[in-house]
């Protein structure tokens, strides 16, 4: 049972709805009443994720399976969402692959990995989108990376790609708002019990109490921190922003090189 019902009568299209952040996106969304349908390459994985979710709230959830590199894949994920579930009214790129590496080590085919499925998957999930979805009164969310804006070590096919989807997601903003599209992003910062928190430490694998220390808040975010940003943006409360990318890092973004020797006294 959805407990809210703010965003009833709205559809949503998640990318990588399938697991960590962007499921947890899902369940949110699902909470307050939406209907709900995610994507990824894995069938089962994708089933099971829709599964737990309708477990979850009692909404009407779709799984769908695609690569987001694939135009005609998400194009027909996104025509089978519409024709399920009704018009989209919230699109989410939410799709992503990452690892670890100094740039010399990654070969050319492995940024390129990246870079298609963050970036030109964020195009492909919105440019379909923008033919299934209301307009006007929808709103497009891609789910983005601090990345994006801070030169990152062992990350430089990542920061490439992210800061592309901001850009993207800028000039997007400026040009289907005549329509009634908006579009923004949210950035996630160091998130709990998901794949992306998970690499991280295993490649810094003493880290893990410096890391929080050096957070404002001294605490990593939970996947629901993101949902409730996704509900802002999707709901009437959100409805004059647009071309905006919104921190939910806990202050992770606030940090500096001085920034890492000084650790405020609690
Ligand atoms: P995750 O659990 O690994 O989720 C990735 C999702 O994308 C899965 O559903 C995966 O399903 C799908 N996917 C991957 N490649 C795909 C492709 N080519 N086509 C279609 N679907 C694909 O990731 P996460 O750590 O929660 O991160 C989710 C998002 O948050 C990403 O955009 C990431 O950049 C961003 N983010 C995460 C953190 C963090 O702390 N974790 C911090 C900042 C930003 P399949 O494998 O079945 O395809």
């Amino acid at each position: 049972m959805y407990t809210n019902d703010l965003l009833v009568g709205e559809v949503a299209f998640i990318s990588g709805g399938t697991s960590g952040i962007n499921l947890g996106v899902a369940k949110v969304l699902s909470c307050y009443g939406a209907k709900v349908c995610i994507l990824g390459r894995d069938a089962d994985k994708a089933n099971s994720a829709a599964q737990e979710i309708r477990d979850l709230t009692g909404g009407q959830v779709l799984a769908v399976t695609g690569d987001v590199r694939d135009y005609d894949a998400v194009e027909m994920a996104l025509r089978q969402a519409k024709e399920s579930l009704g018009e989209l009214s919230i699109v989410i790129a939410g799709a992503a692959g990452n690892f670890f590496a100094p740039a010399v080590s990654i070969n050319p085919k492995g940024f390129k990995a990246v870079v298609d499925i963050d970036l030109l998957g964020t195009y492909h999930v919105f440019r379909a989108g923008y033919d299934y979805c209301r307009q006007p009164g929808s709103s497009f969310i891609a789910i983005t990376a601090p990345q994006a804006v801070n030169p990152t070590p062992l990350q430089a096919h990542v920061c490439a790609a992210k800061a592309g989807v901001n850009a993207l997601l800028k000039t997007l903003a400026m040009e289907w708002g005549a329509a009634g599209i908006r579009v923004n992003g949210i950035c996630p910062g160091l998130i709990d019990e998901t794949e992306g928190l998970k690499k991280l430490l295993a490649v810094a694998p003493d880290q893990l109490e410096k890391m929080l220390e050096q957070l404002p808040l001294r605490q990593f975010g939970r996947v629901g921190d993101i949902g409730n940003a996704a509900v802002f943006l999707s709901s009437a409360a959100g409805s004059y922003a647009t071309g905006t990318v919104i921190d939910i890092d806990g202050g992770y973004q606030l940090g500096s090189a001085v920034g890492d020797f000084l650790t405020p006294a609690r």
